[in-house]
């Protein structure tokens, strides 16, 4: 039996609480019928079968209740079904629940450009186009650059990933397998090292042996491809998928000098990094770097499929019927979105930062005494902890599962904390509690 406490009681534990096994029985029925019925590409990470959320914690299928630091991937940045946007949700379904807004004018649309506009540094004031997803505002970006610009190619980096969609998956380029048997791609795309590393950051090996920089100078523009060519350069201010890695930020203020030498657009893909999650409204601004167009998505609407791609307003120079799209910028969503802003704004994108700082300190404090911790590292409530190998970080992962703590691998042999931004300190101190249990079974395995 699940639902028997209210949201209160669920959003006010700090521990998890297991009733069964993981999965337990009403789990394991779930998975089977799941197997027989769902995309065999779906890339189930351990067997958890949510039934209902509230703050930072969730209760599964069996009443088994889990510390969430995942947050449903960097998606409810408010918590699990915070009351203020399950509200403004209700609200909205019962004036209406859906009208293009790409072919006939919404108020809630253009609301949630204007507050995007007013949140967001692009160098001048911005327009706004509603996606449902990360991955179709960053076609939308590849769309706007190349039309703005009359340039073809695209830099991106290796280790990024912006998404799955024909476009977007031609910039990712953080698993081979995510493009593998899929080509050809988007032509044009190339790939130079994100910030000196040329593979996904490994602490201790080194690192290739070109200056990030100077890679771009001396190898993309100088024998691949002419910058008067160049579109726009496709950045993750601090990579996701690829491990939570975070660049020097001379480096990224070195992307800016060299996009404003040749007329390239430096876009932010802030879909993982942004909406308060690293103490600021956007990673971007941690760096001091103001990027020409920001891509949001996941956090932005605590759920609710809804993404954008927010750019210089003087960009914007595609004209009518060049793009759009029936559901994106949906009022459901757009709802959420608001609240989401507000909340965001008023408190937790502080409250990202000093509880990042309890996690960042204790996972530091844990790295110091764990021989299998290689590196802590991320900003606010975006952290990742290295291993020496991807099995180590596998086994630490499940074993914070079968612990009750939920936290997911990133890269080739990292672990990434990406909790909800509501995350109390009670329920930060018992996370580091539970992971250092973890690690302790890991390494006597
Ligand atoms: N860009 C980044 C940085 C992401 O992390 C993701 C998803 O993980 C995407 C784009 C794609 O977003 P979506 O899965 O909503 O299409």
């Amino acid at each position: 039996m699940t639902g028997s406490s209210s949201w209160e009681d669920l959003a006010g534990l700090s521990t998890p609480a297991l009733r069964t096994e993981v999965p337990g029985p009403a789990a394991r029925l779930v998975m089977e019928r799941d197997a027989r019925v769902t995309s065999p590409s779906l890339p189930r990470a351990y067997p958890l079968v949510p039934a209902r959320g509230a703050g930072s914690m969730v209760e599964d299928v069996d009443g088994n209740v889990f510390l969430d630091f995942n947050a449903g991937i960097a998606v409810c940045s408010t918590g699990h079904a915070h009351p203020t946007v399950v509200e403004a949700v209700k609200r909205q379904a019962d004036d209406l629940l859906h009208y293009s807004g790409t072919d006939f004018y919404l108020p809630i649309y253009s609301e949630v450009c204007e507050r995007l506009d007013r949140i967001t540094t692009v160098g001048g004031s911005a327009r706004a186009f509603l996606t449902n997803s990360g991955t179709e505002a960053v076609e939308a970006a590849i769309k706007l650059a190349r039309h703005k610009t009359g340039r073809q190619y695209v830099v991106a980096f290796l280790g990024a990933f912006h998404g799955r969609s024909y476009g977007s998956v031609s910039l990712t380029a953080s698993k081979s397998l995510y493009r593998a048997t899929f080509g050809p791609l988007l032509p044009g795309v190339i790939h130079a090292p994100y910030a000196n590393a040329f593979r996904p950051y490994k602490p201790g090996e080194e690192a290739f042996s070109l200056d990030g920089l100077d890679y771009l100078r001396d190898v993309v523009f100088t024998r691949l491809v002419k910058p008067s060519e160049v579109a726009a350069l496709v950045l993750e201010p601090i990579q996701g998928e690829g491990g939570y890695v975070v660049p020097p930020a001379e480096w990224i203020r070195g992307l800016r000098s060299l996009c404003d030498e040749h007329g390239i657009l430096l876009v932010a893909d802030e879909v993982q990094s942004g909406m308060g999650r690293t103490g600021r409204m956007w990673a971007m601004e941690q760096f001091d770097v103001v990027p020409d167009i920001v891509l949001a998505g996941k956090g932005i609407a605590s759920g609710l499929p809804l993404g954008a791609m927010i750019a210089r307003s003087e960009l914007m120079t595609w004209t009518t019927g060049m793009h759009g799209s029936t559901y994106g910028g949906n009022p459901l969503a757009c709802a959420a979105a608001l609240a989401t802003f507000d909340l965001v704004e008023n408190e937790l994108a502080a409250n990202a930062e000093k509880i990042g700082g309890v996690l960042l300190d204790g996972l530091r404090s844990l790295a110091a005494t764990s021989s299998l911790i290689e590196e802590v590292r991320g900003m606010g409530l975006m952290i990742g902890i290295e291993f020496a190998d991807h099995d180590t970080a596998a086994a630490v992962e499940d074993a914070c599962f079968r612990r009750g703590l939920l936290v997911l691998g990133a890269g080739d042999s990292a672990i990434r904390m990406s909790p909800p931004l509501v995350l109390r300190e009670d329920q930060a101190e018992a996370g580091l509690r539970i992971f250092e249990e973890a690690l302790g079974e890991a390494a006597a395995a």
